[in-house]
């Protein structure tokens, strides 16, 4: 039989790891499934790529490459911009020589199967105008929940029907009108690009909303099972959805599983602890806490009495995501010694209580690990019980595939619905309270909702490791032979493979 021809596609993301990490899960599982396609991902830089993409680089299929674009200097974008904001700009720079790139991939007289559709991140969607202009067929992948691409689709029109901020609203927000069964969500709760809307977050934000109209479809994060409501209230609105997740990273694989900080020692110490006795805590590739939040935090999970694995980043009293756009927190790891022991490591965590270091350690309660660790190999191993997460999208998905109940824990950018999802939606999580908004969680409240959730005979917890473990099942039927989230990648491909014919 003949071979079916090689199908071309350009993939495009955003300077950020998780969106790159994603964005490659991506193109990997659509590789294994459709042999005939190749995949080129297009990546912009600012200063050098984030050292955990690179340390993804060598595991990958022979028919998928990645092209990073030519680095934004970092003094090109403005300096106290919030990270969300500085990626924008930086796509925005990088738009003629991504143009450039898609021409060539686009030209058949250099490349022996001229690419047929782009892929775009919703942060990188200027690649769909490009796409339209070079008549190439064009999807958004969009790395968070169906709820949160809800809201970005539905943007402009509340951007036209409310006046005020979205924060000072006195009622919750129905994302889609009419649609009673999708959460909702109070103001406060809205991803914070949306809290002042006479920033320039905010407009960034809106211009591109109302760009996704030149999308031929979206390709969601998520699995039908999960976000019925959320998806098919999409549908119902005309947008061409097709959820094919979860895409996440995997304890088995490489990547992050084996990237840098696999030489932390944290699973050597898992090995060692009884089954699902350790909460995991960790704030994704870039999460920070004020000084005053990292001290309330280590004495309540001391306070808890329950046992923890720890990634520590020091601390920023300035913003919540001071190391998002930063490679500090992977190029420490390269030559970090996180034995609790040493005086380096010790000099290293001064940040945090006095004594707190030596008491954990003669307990034999917690581990601690420097600014990274192999996240997706410790969430999927037995000792794990609970992961005090973020909630970004990637950590939360890894932990519905493992099945590890959450105690979500926001900081930034859509992490506040992702938390309302996962809490109030889901049930799969417990989320503590601040002492007013953006407010500091003392150390009684993370005690308490740490042994909610960890302690065996607490009906709260039963509750969500019950509902956890449903949702993990659904997950894998979801991406098995004949499941939603494979018929919906199949119906894709044909849509690419039908293009133009
Ligand atoms: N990650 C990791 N080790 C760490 C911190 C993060 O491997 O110490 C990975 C994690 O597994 C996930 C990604 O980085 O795949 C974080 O993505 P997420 O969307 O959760 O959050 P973000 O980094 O965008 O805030």
């Amino acid at each position: 039989m003949d071979k079916p021809p090689i199908i071309h596609i350009a993939a495009v993301s955003i300077p950020a790891f998780s969106h790159q990490a994603s964005l490659l899960e991506f193109s990997k599982r659509l590789l294994h499934l459709h042999p005939h396609f190749h995949v080129t991902c297009i990546f912009p830089t600012v200063g050098s790529p984030p050292d955990a993409t690179i340390s993804t680089l060598h595991s990958l299929p022979p028919s998928l490459h990645v092209t990073f674009l030519p680095p934004i200097p970092k003094h090109h974008l403005p300096q106290h911009s919030p990270p969300a904001v500085q990626i924008q700009l930086a796509v925005s720079l990088s738009v003629p020589s991504l143009r450039n790139a898609l021409e060539t991939l686009r030209s058949t007289s250099s490349s022996s199967s001229p690419i047929v559709a782009v892929i775009a991140d919703p942060f990188a969607n200027e690649a769909l105008e490009i796409a339209k202009e070079l008549d190439l067929l064009s999807f958004v992948y969009f790395p968070p929940s169906a709820m949160t691409l809800a809201l970005f689709l539905n943007l402009p029109r509340l951007d036209r029907e409310i006046s005020c901020e979205y924060r000072d609203l006195k009622e919750p927000i129905h994302i889609i009108p009419g649609e009673s069964s999708m959460v909702t969500i109070n103001g406060p709760d809205l991803p914070e690009h949306l809290q002042d809307r006479s920033s320039l977050s905010y407009d960034l934000l809106l211009q591109r909303c109302k760009r996704f109209d030149l999308a031929d479809g979206f390709l969601v994060n998520t699995f039908f099972e999960m976000e019925e409501a959320a998806i098919t209230a999409l549908q119902r609105q005309r947008f061409s959805l097709f959820p094919i997740g979860p895409i996440a990273q995997s304890g088995s694989e490489t990547g992050s599983g084996s990237g840098p900080g696999s030489g932390s020692g944290c699973v050597e110490w898992l090995e060692i602890q009884p089954p699902r006795s350790v909460l995991y805590v960790s704030f994704g590739s870039g999460g920070t806490l004020s000084e005053e939040q990292v001290n309330e935090l280590a004495l309540g999970l001391e306070l808890s009495g329950q046992k923890f694995l720890w990634v520590v980043r020091a601390p920023s009293n300035e913003s919540a995501n001071a190391a998002y756009l930063s490679n500090e927190k992977q190029s420490n790891n390269n030559n970090n010694n996180n034995d609790i022991d040493s005086d380096n490591f010790k000099d290293s965590m001064q940040f945090l209580p006095s004594g707190f270091l030596e008491r954990i350690r003669s307990k034999r309660q917690g581990m601690i690990v420097s600014s990274w660790a192999p996240q997706a190999r410790i969430l999927s191993h037995n000792s794990t019980g609970g992961f005090l997460t973020h909630c970004g999208w990637n950590s939360s998905l890894e932990s519905i595939v493992c099945g590890v109940p959450m105690i979500a824990w926001p900081l930034f950018a859509e992490q506040r619905m992702n938390a309302v999802l996962l809490t109030e939606g889901l049930k799969v999580g417990l989320r503590p309270k601040a002492e007013g908004i953006n407010g500091v969680v003392r150390k009684e409240e993370i005690a308490r909702v740490v042994r909610d959730l960890m302690e065996d005979g607490e009906e709260e917890g039963n509750g969500i490791r019950r509902r956890i473990e449903e949702l993990r099942e659904g997950a894998g039927c979801a991406m098995r032979e004949g499941g939603s989230s494979t018929k919906a990648l199949s119906q894709v491909v044909e849509r690419i493979e039908n293009f133009g014919s």
